[in-house]
C-alpha cells in the first residue's frame, strides 16, 4: 500500500502540490487524471523518489520512503517506473534492454534469461528481441519499456502516460495489456493521464487534480454520479 500525506511541493515560488493526500491500497489501480500543468508528473516523480518534498510524507508498504527529515533514493523504493519517452538505451537489444536491470540487481543469466522471454512473450515482442530500438515503431518501444518494468517485478508500477502519442489502435490494444498485466502480477499500479476515457476505463479509483490540489479521489461510477464539485464535472463529462 502507498500513503501519501499532506504532500507539499514547490519548485522555486511557485508551488506545484498543495497538501496532496492519497491512501491507495495494495493492488489498487490509480488513475491520475488533470489537465496539463496541474502537477501530475511531479507527484509521481516525488513517488518514485525523483523529487524531494517540502512537506508530509510518502510510506510505501509501510514504510516512509520520503518526509523532509529522509529520503529512500528511487533504486530501494522497489518501485518500477514508466516514462513518456522510454529511455531505452539505443545500443543494446530488445533483449538486453529488458535484462539490464535484472543483470544489475544480481540475477543470474538463466534465469534472467527465462524471464526476459517470459516477458517479451507478455508484451508479444518475442520476436524482436533481437532488434535496436531504432528499428521499432513507437509502440513496440513502449511495449519494450514496459517488458522492462514488469521484468524487475515491482510491487508498484508507476506510468507517466504511457499511451501519448500512440494511434488509436495501439492505444486501445495496450489499454487491454495494462489491464491484463494488472490482473495477472497483483501489483498497484499509478497511472497518469489526461485522457478521461482512458482513466475510466482502466481505474478502480481515479484521483482528480487541478493545480495541484486533488479534488476528488473515488471510483470512476462514483466520479459521474456524485462528482465533488463543477470542476470535477466538468472535466468528467469531457470524456463522455
Ligand atoms: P502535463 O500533463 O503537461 O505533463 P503535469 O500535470 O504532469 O502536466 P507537472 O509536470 O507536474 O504537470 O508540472 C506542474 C507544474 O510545475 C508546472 O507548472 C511546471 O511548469 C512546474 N514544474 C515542473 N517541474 C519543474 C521544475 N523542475 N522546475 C520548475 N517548475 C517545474
Amino acid at each position: 500500500d502507498i500513503t501519501i500525506d499532506a504532500l507539499d511541493k514547490s519548485f522555486g515560488r511557485t508551488r506545484v502540490l498543495h497538501e496532496v493526500s492519497l491512501a491507495i491500497a495494495s493492488g489498487e489501480f490509480i488513475a491520475v487524471l488533470g489537465p496539463s500543468g496541474c502537477g501530475k508528473t511531479t507527484l509521481l516523480r516525488c513517488l518514485a523518489g525523483f523529487e524531494r518534498l517540502d512537506a508530509g510524507s510518502i510510506a510505501i508498504g509501510g514504510e516512509t520512503v520520503s518526509s523532509p527529515r529522509g529520503h529512500v533514493p528511487p533504486e530501494r523504493r522497489g518501485v518500477g517506473v514508466v516514462f513518456q519517452n522510454y529511455a531505452l538505451w539505443p545500443h543494446m537489444t530488445v533483449a538486453r534492454n529488458v535484462a539490464y536491470g535484472l543483470k544489475i540487481s544480481g540475477m543470474a543469466k538463466p534465469a534472467r534469461d527465462a524471464r526476459v522471454a517470459e516477458v517479451l512473450g507478455l508484451v508479444e515482442l518475442g520476436d524482436l528481441a533481437d532488434r535496436r530500438p531504432a528499428d521499432l515503431s513507437g509502440g513496440q518501444r513502449q511495449r519494450v519499456a514496459l517488458a522492462r518494468c514488469l521484468a524487475m517485478e515491482s510491487r508498484v508500477v508507476l506510468l507517466d502516460e504511457p499511451l501519448a502519442n500512440l494511434d488509436v489502435h495501439l492505444r486501445g490494444t495496450l489499454e487491454e495489456e495494462f489491464a491484463r498485466f494488472h490482473a495477472r502480477s497483483g501489483a498497484t499500479m499509478f497511472y497518469i493521464t489526461h485522457d478521461q476515457a482512458e482513466a475510466l476505463a482502466l481505474a478502480t479509483r481515479v484521483a482528480v487534480m487541478d493545480r495541484g490540489r486533488i479534488l476528488q479521489f473515488a471510483p470512476p461510477e462514483q466520479l459521474f454520479r456524485e462528482p465533488a464539485c463543477e470542476t470535477v464535472a466538468g472535466f468528467i463529462g469531457e470524456g463522455r
